[in-house]
Order: structure tokens, then C-alpha cells, then sequence
């Protein structure tokens, strides 16, 4: 099953995503890890797109794509992915349809975890991650991953003034793939505005898992 998760930043894909994994053991891409990992290792595609994360800006498609071309053909995948922030745009849209034709692997479908703007900017305000497994969390956790015991850390990018900005963003480039799959026929949405496990407990209903 190949899957694209849709959703304003914050709405909870990363955790979908992980339960997903977890469960039915697809592959999980996110660009944003990946992306964050190539900048933590000066690589040169984290040194290109380190100053558009900074800012809550889209890193230019030219480079997603390249990476996600390269990603998708690793032999990981072939049970099916999970594609956590990608596409963002239409153009990378189009992209992700030649290449899963290329690949003879259709999309199964675009799940849309829905959230209201409000509660996103007092969840990723409050958003922690865990240094050593990517547990996703919240101040609340303190300074120790519940899951490993690891550090918890604030994403650079989890600053109101930066999850303003990639609302923006998301609003005006990323949203109107919500109509580009529904035009497909591909779209799947559910409510994100409850717990993670009720979501999840709804994406397993919606994609008849
Ligand atoms: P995320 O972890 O998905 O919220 O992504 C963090 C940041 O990485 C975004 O704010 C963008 O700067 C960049 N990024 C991740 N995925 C993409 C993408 N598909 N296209 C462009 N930029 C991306």
C-alpha cells in the first residue's frame, strides 16, 4: 500500500505515520527528517536547505525531488511507503505520479489528518521530539523521552514566529493538493483534532486496513 499523508504541519502525521509503521510495517519517508538529518551532517543538501527551514519556507522542489527520486527506488520501499511531507506542491505532485508509474506502484491513497490552524500554533509551540529515537511529544514530557529515556529537544523550526510562516506556507503551496487528490479520487480525510489513537483508530477504518 502506498500512501501520501496530507496535513498543515503539526496535524499529527509524523504520529500517524509511526503507528502505521508500527502496525503494518510500511515504509516511512519523511522528507523533513531527512532534510534535518542532511543539515545535522553538513551535508551538501542539508548546507542548500538548512536557511529555508530556518525561515518555515519550502526547500526549492528541484532538490526534494532529486532526493525523493533517489529514496523511492531503495529496495525498503517495495512493500509499500508511507510519505510523510511530501509532496508539498503540485509540481511535486505530478513528480511523485511519474514516478510511482515509472516504478509500476500506484498511490493508494492521499489521507488528509485535518486540524484547525489555532491548535496547531499551541501544539507545535509545545511540540518536543526525542534526540535519539523521534519519539514526537510535548513540554509536558519533560527533559526525558518516555519511550527511551533519550533527550528531548525543541525543532528549530517550532518557534511561533516560524509555525506562523509555515502556515502560510502550507495554506497557499500545499494546500491545493487537497483538490489535486480529490480529483483523483484519492482523498481519504479524517478528523486529527482527537487523540492519536482515536485518529488512528479512524485511518484504519477510512483506508480499510
Ligand atoms: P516537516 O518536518 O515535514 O515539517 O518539514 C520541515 C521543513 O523541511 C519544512 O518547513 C520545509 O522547509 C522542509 N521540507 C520538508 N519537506 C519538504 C518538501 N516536500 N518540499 C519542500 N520543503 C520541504
Amino acid at each position: 500500500m502506498n500512501i501520501v499523508l496530507l496535513g498543515a504541519p503539526g496535524a499529527g502525521k509524523g504520529t500517524q505515520a509511526a503507528k502505521l509503521v508500527e502496525e503494518y510495517g510500511l515504509c516511512h519517508i519523511s522528507t523533513g527528517d531527512i532534510l534535518r538529518a542532511a543539515v545535522a551532517n553538513q551535508t551538501e543538501l542539508g548546507q542548500k536547505a538548512k536557511s529555508y527551514m530556518d525561515e518555515g519556507e519550502l526547500v526549492p522542489d528541484e532538490l526534494i525531488i532529486d532526493l525523493m527520486r533517489e529514496r523511492i527506488q531503495q529496495p525498503d520501499t517495495v512493500k509499500g511507503v508511507i510519505l510523510d511531507g511530501f509532496p508539498r506542491t503540485t509540481t511535486q505532485a505530478v513528480a511523485l505520479d511519474t514516478m510511482l508509474s515509472h516504478l509500476g506502484r500506484p498511490l493508494d491513497a492521499a489521507l488528509l489528518v485535518d486540524v484547525e490552524p489555532d491548535v496547531i500554533v499551541k501544539r507545535l509551540t509545545s511540540r518536543r521530539m526525542c534526540r535519539d529515537c523521534g519519539h514526537i511529544g510535548s513540554v509536558s514530557d519533560g527533559q526525558n523521552c518516555p519511550e527511551c529515556g533519550g533527550e528531548m529537544y525543541q525543532r528549530d523550526d517550532d518557534n511561533e514566529a516560524t509555525v506562523r510562516n509555515r502556515l502560510e506556507v502550507y495554506e497557499t503551496s500545499t494546500a491545493p493538493l487537497i483538490d489535486y487528490y480529490k480529483g483523483s479520487d484519492k482523498l481519504v480525510p479524517v478528523d486529527g483534532d482527537r487523540t492519536p489513537d482515536e485518529v488512528f483508530a479512524d485511518v484504519e477504518k477510512s483506508l480499510s486496513l
